[in-house]
């Protein structure tokens, strides 16, 4: 396979442009359409020789079900990732986004969450968690009693947290002064979104 699709790579893309390649790589993906993600050894060998340059970061959960270069049917060097279960921020996966964003330059920024996310249920149906665990339940649990104080419940309950988690992460990534002065500044867009296990669909959420 060629470079067609990145041989303009050096001058950035745009938000907007790097948002389209998200939603149409989605679409093959959703149709069962997925084309051959640019894996080859001369794509290899460019990035190693003229460096990065991923159109989007993506943070997003660790569950295998949501890898974020298949489900965006996306190749090398194309996405700056982190993955940590249920897509929680700390100081390493902010550090990682700040890098991403800041010195790699991308425009876009992804926080995508999915339903079914096992780090959610753990936060909702309480009990023990061992190890460190905890921590991860414990950054869920306030969009946990967020959405129980909304009355909701059963299936709805999960649902909703998912979606409080995806906003609540949103607004402490916001809180990162790197972040502010791009978004600021116009050089990066910040945007939420939810990965559908059973469509394999990603919804978007413009913040
Ligand atoms: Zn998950």
């Amino acid at each position: 396979m060629t470079d067609l699709n990145h041989e303009n790579e050096s001058s950035r893309i745009t938000a907007a442009d790097a948002l389209r390649r998200l939603i149409e790589g989605n679409r093959r993906y959703v149709a069962g359409q997925s084309t051959t993600a640019d894996l080859s050894t001369s794509r290899r060998s460019n990035l190693r020789s003229n460096g990065q340059h991923p159109f989007a970061v993506v943070l997003t959960c660790s569950d295998s079900r949501v890898p974020p270069e298949h489900i965006f049917n996306q190749g090398l060097g194309d996405l700056f990732v982190i993955r940590v279960a249920g897509n929680v921020i700390d100081d390493l996966s902010m550090g990682s986004i700040e890098y991403g964003v800041e010195h790699l330059g991308s425009p876009l920024l992804l926080v995508l969450g999915h339903d079914y996310c096992g780090a959610v249920k753990a936060s909702v149906d309480g009990g023990e968690a061992p190890g460190k665990i905890g921590a991860i339940v414990e950054r869920i649990q306030p969009s946990v009693e967020a959405v129980v104080q909304s009355g909701a419940s059963g299936d709805d309950l999960y649902r909703k947290v998912e979606d409080q988690n995806i906003l609540a992460v949103i607004k402490e990534i916001q809180s990162s002064p790197i972040v502010k002065h791009l978004i600021e500044h116009g050089h990066l867009t910040l945007v939420g979104g939810k990965y559908h296990l059973d469509s394999g669909e990603v919804t978007f959420i413009e913040v």
